[in-house]
């Protein structure tokens, strides 16, 4: 099985790349290096075995903990910005948002970001974050095929659903159709260094 590059291809904010352009360099040449030595086929094993949207939450969760080493669309362990995250995506992919992708706000060197994280949700979920991000300045983008919901102009071009739900159906093809029967979701803070609003949002509702 060819593994993507699926690490932040669509992650084009200017500021993320000047304040960590050598990182990504970096992590996207761990990434060819590991896609092209494959996943382990202990790792396939596991993906291949999910059925079901809590199957892939717990099968996450294993990942954030360190006893699965890939993901479908992330080709190594957490990075160090997901450490302090681990409780809260705990929470939020048991809750059914399985996530894909996050990112820990963060200030270095007069450079700043917001918080953001990414993944997969059936209607009921999406709608207990949708009310969660009501009347905060919570941003949640949601698309299922050729539906979008924003709350702002939506900013990639191309759209990345496809692309990445396409990662975890091919490593969990039991689970395809529940997978191709989500919103690929999106929730950012925009507030650059801001952690103490998405992720406590996220677990209350979720948890
Ligand atoms: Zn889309």
């Amino acid at each position: 099985m060819t593994q993507p590059a699926a690490v932040l291809p669509w992650r084009t904010r200017a500021n993320l790349w000047r304040a960590r352009a050598e990182t990504a360099v970096r992590e996207h040449a761990g990434v060819l290096h590991l896609n092209m030595a494959g996943m382990s086929r202990k790792d396939a094993a596991r993906w291949k075995s999910a059925r079901t949207m809590a199957d892939l939450g717990e099968l996450v969760i294993e990942w954030l903990h360190g006893e699965i080493t890939q993901t479908p669309g992330h080709c190594a362990p957490p990075c160090d910005e997901t450490l302090p995250l681990i409780p809260a995506l705990t929470v939020i992919n048991r809750g059914g948002f399985v996530t894909d992708n996050s990112q820990l706000a963060e200030v270095v060197d007069g450079d700043a970001w917001g918080t953001d994280v990414s993944g997969f949700v059936t209607d009921s979920t999406l709608a207990k974050i949708q009310a969660a991000a009501d009347g905060t300045d919570l941003v949640v983008i949601a698309c299922r095929g050729r539906h979008h919901e924003h709350r702002q102009k939506f900013r990639w071009q191309p759209c990345p659903r496809r692309d990445v739900t396409d990662f975890w159906a091919t490593a969990c093809p039991d689970a395809s159709d529940a997978l191709w029967a989500t919103w690929w979701v999106y929730v950012e803070d925009p507030v650059n260094g801001r952690n103490d609003l998405l992720w406590p949002a996220l677990a209350a509702a979720l948890g």
